[in-house]
């Protein structure tokens, strides 16, 4: 544990204000109506109050949204489009400690991490701004003498994003700097847990569409609890709802939007493992284990919760990590402090999961071979900071299936490489995976169509930390979206089939005659 204090609520709420101020709102408004309050989970108290919207004001900023869409945007060429990312994106680099100051306060990520989720964004900056000169579409040969088959990409309309505590920042701007490039505009409501941090994007976005005179409102901000969410979830002028979070979430969402026929893209909780065969380097699969297990306290998407080793290996890879996992007992604490490595979990409910999870694994038959303590408890006592745990269980339990948000490792063992697939694929859940081997064949036989049933796949590498340029998303109760970069620009667009006669005949398709 590090033995550093931790910062004073205080001195975080000052340097919160300091940083919002740096991007640019020089002043907080005092919250009239509804107000939430701004917490930190450093010291697991509140930092000052924040105006929340209502389901009525979140109404009003989608009509604004609208408006702007159909007046203006929808129809401003799309490499002019590029031009507001593109000054958002220096905006971003000028302002990198600033947000990153933010997430550290709001989410309790380590420094290097924060920066990297602002590095992130500014990543995604420049790939929507090469995306807005290549949003192709085809043309294919007509059967039809003097015809011409083809296909352009149109704006879908108002786009609606929720997101997630654990990547405040990220996932936000992959959805909107390649939603506002491909034409739409956004209305955005963060979770109810980083209003800080979406407020300083708002507010450089805001910057940067002053800059390059592009409209106020292509892009609105809606702060709340999931009432508010639901509000964008309702309304029939939200034509795509990106929605990211627990999958409990999503199984609400989902059926809202589709019963006003809208179009969802879903980003939900993963139960992500690595298979780890005899022939593997057990060096890389120690360190790439404790960076996807224990990094951000376990709180990502992408973390690792099951570790599947042979079992000619595992007692091998065990006294690697629990021995790795000895370490990190040291350098859990003030995400501020250079040798921190775990920051807090995010609240107190994290914890009560994390503990119910631990108890019923080992009612299971499971046996804790490291962590699981709360530390910290005296010096902050309304904060959880926990020791990442390892846990070696008999088999694919029901606690094992389900996403637990918060720093466990459950190791299982394996004999076939058969039965290791089968154990990786059965959870409900289908986000990352990581294969460790050094036989070919049988990392070609994890990414194959009977391999991995993951959105991604790896081979010797952990399962988090992926970069913007693929496409990001996973299968079954993850919800089936795809992010960020690759083709996933497609489903913030949508496809019209064009096909021009310059022949002066009228032949029909398929050889039908008529009159
Ligand atoms: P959460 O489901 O509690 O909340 C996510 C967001 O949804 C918040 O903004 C919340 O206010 C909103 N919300 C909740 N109920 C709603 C409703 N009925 N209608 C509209 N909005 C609603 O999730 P969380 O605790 O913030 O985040 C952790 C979860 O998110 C984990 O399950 C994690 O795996 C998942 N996650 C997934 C990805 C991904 O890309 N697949 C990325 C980050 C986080």
């Amino acid at each position: 544990m590090s033995t550093a204090a931790l910062p004073e609520t205080e001195v975080l709420a000052q340097r919160a204000r300091t940083a919002l101020e740096r991007c640019g709102l020089a002043r907080l408004p005092e919250p009239v109506g509804a107000a939430g309050m701004a917490r930190t989970p450093i010291t697991g108290q509140y930092l000052f109050p924040v105006e929340y919207d209502t389901p009525q004001s979140a109404g009003r900023a989608v009509g604004a949204a609208q408006e702007t869409f159909a007046s203006t945007w929808r129809e401003t060429p799309a490499p002019e489009r590029g031009q507001l990312v593109r000054r958002f994106g220096e905006l971003l680099r000028e302002h990198k400690a600033d947000l990153a100051e933010l997430v550290t306060i709001e989410v309790g990520k380590i420094r290097s991490e924060a920066l990297g989720e602002v590095q992130e964004m500014i990543d995604i900056c420049e790939f929507a701004l090469g995306l807005s000169r290549q949003l192709y579409g085809r043309t294919m040969p007509s059967e039809r003498p003097g015809h011409r088959l083809m296909e352009t990409w149109h704006p879908l309309g108002v786009v609606g994003v929720i997101t997630a505590f654990n990547f405040p920042v990220a996932v936000w701007s992959w959805n909107t700097c390649v939603a506002l490039v491909c034409g739409n505009t956004v209305v955005w409501k963060p979770s109810e847990l980083t209003p800080l941090t979406a407020l300083g994007c708002h507010s450089l976005l805001r910057r940067a569409a002053e800059d390059v005179g592009a409209p106020a409102d292509v892009h609105r901000l809606v702060l709340g609890e999931a009432q508010v969410g639901e509000a964008l979830v309702e309304d029939e002028r939200v034509a795509l709802l990106s929605a990211t979070g627990s999958t409990a979430m999503g199984r609400t969402v989902a059926p809202r939007v589709a019963a006003r026929m809208g179009r969802y893209l879903l980003e939900l909780g993963g139960n992500n493992a690595a298979v780890v065969a005899p022939s593997a380097d057990l060096d890389l699969v120690v360190r790439g284990s404790v960076f996807a297990a224990a990094g951000t306290a376990g709180q990502r998407c992408t973390s690792l919760r099951r570790l599947i080793v042979h079992e000619d290996v595992v007692d091998r890879v065990v006294e690697g990590v629990v021995g790795a996992y000895g370490q990190l007992r040291e350098r859990i604490g003030d995400p501020y402090q250079e040798e921190t490595l775990v920051g807090p979990l995010v609240a107190e409910r994290a914890h009560t999961a994390m503990r119910a999870a631990l108890e019923q694994a080992e009612a299971e038959g499971g046996q804790v071979l490291a962590g699981g303590a709360r530390c910290l408890e005296k010096e902050a006592p309304d904060a959880y900071y926990v020791e990442p745990a390892v846990v070696r269980m008999p088999e694919q339990t029901d606690t094992v299936r389900r996403e637990t948000f918060a720093p466990i490792l459950y190791v299982l063992t394996y004999r076939t490489f058969e039965e290791a697939v089968r154990l990786h694929n059965d959870v409900p859940q289908g986000l990352s995976s990581a294969v460790f081997t050094q036989d070919q064949a049988e990392a070609e036989r994890f990414l194959a169509a009977s391999g991995s049933d993951c959105g991604i796949v790896n081979v010797n590498i952990g399962t988090s930390g992926a970069e913007i340029g693929g496409a990001f998303g996973g299968e079954k109760d993850t919800g089936g979206g795809r992010e960020s970069g690759s083709d996933a620009w497609k489903a913030y667009m949508r496809r019209a089939t064009n096909t021009v006669n310059y022949g002066g005949e009228l032949p029909l398709a398929q050889g039908v005659r008529f009159l």
